[in-house]
């Protein structure tokens, strides 16, 4: 989808065709406050419900969602020009995650009782998740159900409000999520969504919200860390990432070729943790590459229904692709298939470079487009040292029949899928979140349940000490003792 800021709106419009979709005012700062303080009304009341009257609200949230799925994926295609299956994978994970969270949100967040240890053995020890209160939830465009619907479900499951800022090129489809919560929760006010540029983002920051869940790119996740560092606002940052597949020599080719083109095209290559780059090892370089470009070659962008790839969603974003691959072929790179006149805006079709070198944009900076490059290595060591000397740390895949998860283990990525790729995003329990310049804090999982929860521990003095030594009463023999009972017990 493509906008225009007419000063005070946002026009939603298909990139396909650039026909308008619809256009919805732009919140000023007043505005964003004035949700956040109706939000922590609302958070008052969810978070007084307890855990199973939650999953109870979110499983009609749920159950809503999927009959009105049809609609839902419409829009999404409408706003990003995404194609249809691409769409679909993006709802059918979302309610995935939503159910998780509903169903594990008490689990992992009720009162949980810890041992005194030898020191407080007359005292009892609990921890307690509280929730926060408000999050400001900032989304990006390229998933903009899947990817928001992260921190959405875990700070609801977890008792809080959240006050909900889509990209400025998903609007309509930020609105439709808080308008079926609110048709499928009536009582119950927690989630709001706000609309707006950049600004309107900044304007969360200093909201007064009790954290920031970002998910978009590095530099506006600093942007974003910066605004929020002013009142101290706990910031969630789920940015950019480079992954990289690393193909071993005896990995089963076929299936590492098939799954390193899904997952470098699909989504017109529009993935965060989509496959940018490939390490093969050198003894299978050849074949390897020849059933990527077999398996890529006949893909194609466009914005008919039966079309492999969409648009890309941004009008920049091709701009940005054709750079990086002018760059490639200039530093010596070549194409193994489509080059430069791949790119017809706002179309892209497959491109797959080798021998690029690893200092080219290709290589450090985010493509998001439908490129793959391909280059080789002499072994698994040189595969990781290369793949991690990235400043992204987000996603990566291994294929080895043998090895894999040792690969994966010395990988500094925050998620590794062995034999596939992207697996890690479809498993509700796994926490999802990358490292160095792709950010921190996780959603998804355990994690993402504890993200937003404010942790509380408090002890309870069940008998009095036979030794005091928290009172200016302590006599220096009760410290004798205490100390000779650490030395035995420690020493
Ligand atoms: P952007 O960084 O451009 O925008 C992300 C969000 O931040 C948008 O809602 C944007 O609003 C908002 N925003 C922009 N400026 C500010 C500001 N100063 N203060 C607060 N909010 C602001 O990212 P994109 O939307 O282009 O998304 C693509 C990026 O997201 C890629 O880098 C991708 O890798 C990353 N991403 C990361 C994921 C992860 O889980 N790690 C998952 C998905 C995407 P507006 O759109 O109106 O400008």
């Amino acid at each position: 989808m493509t906008t225009v800021d007419t000063a005070r709106e946002i026009i939603s419009r298909d990139p396909r065709d650039g026909r308008e979709l619809g256009r919805y005012p732009v919140h000023t700062a007043a505005e964003v406050t004035a949700a956040v303080e109706g939000a922590r009304a609302a958070a008052a009341r969810w978070s007084g419900i307890g855990f199973a009257a939650r999953r109870k609200h979110l499983d009609t949230w749920r159950r809503l969602l999927l009959r009105r799925a049809d609609e839902l994926i419409e829009l999404i295609s409408a706003e990003t020009g995404k194609t249809r299956a691409d769409a679909q994978l993006e709802v059918i994970l979302m309610v995935d995650h939503l159910r998780w969270a509903a169903a594990h949100a008490e689990k992992v967040l009720r009162r949980r009782r810890v041992g005194p240890g030898l020191l407080m053995f007359n005292h009892s020890a609990t921890v307690d998740h509280h929730p926060l209160g408000v999050v400001g939830v900032i989304g990006p465009w390229n998933y903009p159900v899947f990817i928001p619907i992260g921190p959405i479900a875990h700070a609801l499951a977890a008792g809080n409000a959240v006050v909900f800022k889509p990209s400025e090129y998903a609007p309509a489809t930020g609105r439709w999520l808080a308008d079926t919560f609110a048709e499928a929760v009536p009582g119950h006010r927690v989630l709001d969504v706000v609309l707006g540029f950049g600004e309107t983002g900044g304007a969360l920051c200093r909201s007064g919200v009790d954290k920031i869940a970002f998910t978009g790119s590095t530099a506006t996740g600093k942007r974003v860390m910066a605004a929020c560092a002013e009142s101290l606002t706990p910031v969630l940052l789920e940015c950019g990432g480079k992954d990289a597949v690393i193909v071993d020599h005896d990995a089963d080719l076929e299936a590492a070729a098939d799954a390193t083109v899904w997952g470098g095209l699909s989504n017109a290559g529009q993935t965060c943790v989509g496959v940018e780059r490939v390490y093969v090892h050198q003894a299978v370089a050849e074949r390897f590459t020849e059933l990527v470009v077999a398996h890529a070659k006949d893909l194609r962008a466009g914005a008919a229904r039966e079309s492999d790839i969409g648009p890309m969603t941004t009008p920049e974003q091709p701009g940005i692709v054709a750079a990086h691959i002018q760059d490639a072929l200039a530093r010596g790179g070549s194409a193994l298939l489509g080059g430069p006149h791949s790119v017809r805006a706002p179309y892209v079709d497959p491109v797959v470079l080798t021998d690029v070198p690893e200092d080219s944009d290709a290589l450090t900076q985010e493509t998001f487009g439908p490129v793959i490059v391909i280059n080789r290595v002499a072994s698994m060591g040189e595969a990781v040292e290369k793949a991690n000397a990235c400043a992204y740390g987000l996603g990566a895949a291994v294929y080895s029949r043998t090895r894999g998860p040792a690969i994966a283990r010395r990988l500094r990525t925050g998620m590794v899928s062995v034999n596939s790729v992207l697996a890690f995003a479809g498993v509700p329990g796994l926490p999802f979140g990358g490292t160095g310049a792709s950010g921190f804090g996780r959603v998804h999982g355990p994690e993402g349940l504890r993200e937003f929860s404010r942790t509380q521990s408090v002890t309870r003095q069940r008998i009095r000490p036979l030794l005091q030594p928290l009172s200016f009463r302590r006599t220096p023999r009760t410290m004798d003792i205490l100390m000779r009972l650490v030395r035995t017990v420690y020493g």
